[in-house]
């Protein structure tokens, strides 16, 4: 018999709102989640000093753990630290470098994690990829994707605006990449998960079309719930096609080539997406992409985030190395330095200032 539906790897609870880590308590205390009580608290030494000053009270069964970086040797020492306690979950509370080592710690143990973000940076916060430093740079673990989403909209808007404007960059670049994807499948014969394409592309349309902005709760709820379900979306596809095409390959080019001036994800991807836009021809959207980014303070040309017309070219055409066998617009053309000069001459002039 055929199978009826397939079943999507996704959070038990996600809660996006106001005062929503008030809750916490309640939300934990789910009996999928933990029915003994008995849970363990990864944070930051700074921020998150102040988030455990006002939970653990209402949390007796927690241990705190403080992790002091995102690297796997932090996320390898947290996992032994949590190792053996017969704790239900493990629940990371803060910024994407906290989910991130807490993912991998729970990963590591094989325990249910429970992600409680207190940033919009990126859209990591609910995907199945825990991105480490490690010996070599960075890697990106596959991991399970956490058990229960937490984002309380008041933490979000105590951030520095400039983490959730990073994930706006973020959520709009999915529509890139996935034209990446399509044109994969027109061209290599790829195939295309159609849902995970259309939670992504969905995701991205909301944000970028959006007439909110950081300071309204209408728009960080949208933002927010896009990142999750970028994050979903790649659950269901199993990888990063989803959410990460030549938009994604430019910015890891600048994290390579440029390591101490790199701008933030979201800044480089979103400044990536106009450009992969552009250079697919698609001007009407590139257009869009850049009044979007505009209106919120995020980088159209590289000059706004440090860097010359002449290192862009040089990211742009290091770019494919980054992401061996995916293929983008960026593979699809091929273009030789001379050929991205000009079409980087052709964006800015495009786009205007
Ligand atoms: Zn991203």
């Amino acid at each position: 018999m055929p199978v009826l539906t397939r079943l999507i790897p996704s959070p038990v609870v996600v809660d996006i709102s106001r005062g929503a880590i008030g809750d916490l308590a309640g939300l934990l205390a789910d009996q999928r989640i933990s029915s003994s009580g008995k849970l363990a608290f990864a944070v930051s030494d700074g921020s998150g000093q102040k988030l455990r000053e006002k939970l653990s009270p209402l949390l007796p069964g927690a241990d705190w753990y403080v992790v002091s970086d995102g690297t796997i040797d932090s996320a390898v020492k947290l996992a032994d630290g949590i190792k053996g306690k017969r704790y239900d979950a493990v629940v990371g509370l803060g910024g994407g470098k906290i989910l991130d080592v807490t993912k991998y710690a729970a990963a590591r143990v094989g325990l249910p994690m429970v992600a409680v973000a207190t940033n919009l940076s990126h859209d990591g916060i609910c995907s199945p990829v825990s991105t480490l430093d490690n010996d070599n740079g960075r890697g990106s673990y596959g991991v399970p994707t956490p058990i229960a989403m937490v984002i309380d909209l008041d933490v979000i808007r105590a951030a520095p605006a400039r983490f959730v404007r990073s994930g706006i960059g973020d959520a709009i670049s999915n529509i890139s990449a996935i034209a990446d994807w399509e044109l994969s499948r027109q061209v290599t014969g790829e195939a295309v998960d159609g849902l995970a394409a259309a939670m992504a592309r969905t995701a991205g349309e909301a944000v970028l079309r959006h007439p909110g902005g950081v300071g309204d709760d209408e728009f960080l709820t949208v933002l927010a719930e896009g990142l999750v379900l970028s994050g979903i979306a790649m659950s269901i596809s199993g990888d990063t096609r989803p959410s990460s095409g030549a938009c994604h390959e430019i910015s890891h080019a600048f994290d390579l080539l440029f390591p101490k001036r790199a701008a933030s994800h979201g800044e480089q991807v979103g400044l990536g997406a106009a450009f992969a836009m552009h250079l697919r021809g698609a001007l009407e959207q590139s257009g869009l992409f850049a009044d979007a980014l505009r209106r919120h303070g995020l980088p159209v040309l590289p000059g706004e985030i440090g860097f010359s017309a002449a290192e862009f070219v040089q990211a742009v055409e290091y770019a494919p190395q980054t992401r061996p066998g995916r293929f983008t617009i960026l593979e699809h053309l091929n273009l030789s330095t001379e050929q991205i000069k000009d079409a980087y001459a052709d964006y800015a002039k495009a786009i205007g200032s």
